[in-house]
């Protein structure tokens, strides 16, 4: 005999801020949701140390210790949080139509609507000497991070909008911010690259790649190379910035859901509707502008309320026992 389908009236996936507000949102208007947490477990911000831009926290808190409060807080509510991936997804076309999720590569379940809050991953050179310094100096995120290098010497990679808009906001706060790009020019906006240029403390290197971030604990320097003649260089620095774009985690839901050409999920006007009824997106899978805690809490919760007020207007098929 077949076991019977789990029906579940919400399914968070991605346990970030996005997924945890939206969690709390939804266990309380009483649509019982269930979160899948994905691979990391919290997201992205337990891989930094302090966060000290959260409102509410005015002696900062570090990343870890926020999302574990985050998880209490949504089950607290009654969130039922699950430790598993998501790993398929069968999206209903139909308003009121039911969406079949795959678990682990193994398990199916039911769900009248999917909040998506899958996240992004920030993209790391992968050098031995640049993992190994993750969390010792090395950072993917210079708005969470740069302000531990107040007054010192750092680094950042990459020549994209990104890289500059970091570069700029480290200038204001780092004594010296030395810019590696690995083509003759950056990709950036003219606007963008125009700011860093008036910037006289960030001094910009192109054809300029890593070699090895040197320090055994923490970092103390970069050894870099240009990579049209061959020559290397030392500096010191204490802290180095990755800034080479992000993959949004929405690989299972390609050809299912409208995105941008990066991957990027669209979502409808000011909601977080995308193009299938009954299915949400919230957090950095559908945001490559701001990508901040806040902002992704804040589209968790929209995401909530767009969940509960499409439940209360659908009505869904009976489960079949
Ligand atoms: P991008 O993909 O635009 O840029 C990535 C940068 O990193 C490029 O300069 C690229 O070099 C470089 N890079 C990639 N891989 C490596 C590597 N292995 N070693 C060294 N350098 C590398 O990513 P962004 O995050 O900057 O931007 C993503 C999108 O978000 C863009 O569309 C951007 O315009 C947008 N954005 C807009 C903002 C705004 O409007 N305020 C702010 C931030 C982002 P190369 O050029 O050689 O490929």
């Amino acid at each position: 005999m077949s076991e019977k389908i789990e029906r579940l009236k919400t399914v968070i996936i991605g346990s970030g801020p996005a997924g945890y507000t939206a969690a709390i949102y939804a266990a309380r208007a009483d649509l019982k949701p269930v979160m899948y947490t994905g691979m990391e477990p919290g997201g992205q911000l337990t891989t930094t140390t302090e966060v000290d831009n959260f409102p509410g926290y005015p002696e900062g808190i570090d990343g870890p210790t926020m999302m574990v409060q985050l998880q209490q807080q949504a089950e607290r509510f009654g969130t039922e949080v699950r430790i598993g991936m998501v790993t398929a997804v069968e999206l209903s076309d139909e308003t009121g139509g039911i969406h079949k999720l795959t678990i682990d590569s193994d398990k199916v379940i039911e769900a009248e609507t999917v909040i998506i809050s899958t996240g992004a991953s920030a993209k790391y050179l992968n050098l031995p000497s640049e993992q190994r310094l993750r969390g010792g100096g090395v950072s993917a995120c210079a708005v969470c991070d740069g302000f531990f290098y107040k007054g010192q010497d750092v680094a950042i990679v990459g020549g994209g909008d990104t890289a500059a808009e970091e570069a700029s906001y480290l200038a204001n706060i780092c004594n010296k911010v030395t810019m590696l790009i690995r083509k003759d020019h950056m990709r950036a906006s003219k606007a963008m690259q125009h700011r860093v240029n008036s910037l006289k403390n960030i001094d910009v290197r192109y054809n300029t790649e890593i070699d090895e971030v040197l320090g055994d604990q923490v970092v103390e320097g970069l050894r870099m190379v240009n990579n049209q003649t061959g020559r290397k260089e030392e500096i010191a620095i204490t802290g180095l910035f990755i800034a080479i774009g992000h993959t949004p985690n929405t690989g299972i839901f390609k050809g299912q859901l409208d995105m941008d050409e990066t991957g990027y999920i669209l979502t409808k006007g000011k909601s977080t509707k995308t193009n299938k009824p009954g299915v949400f997106a919230s957090g950095d899978a559908q945001d490559k502008e701001y990508r901040q805690a806040v902002t992704a809490a804040g589209t968790g919760c929209m995401a909530a309320l767009d969940a509960e007020r499409y439940l209360a207007t659908v009505e869904t098929p009976e489960e079949v026992v």
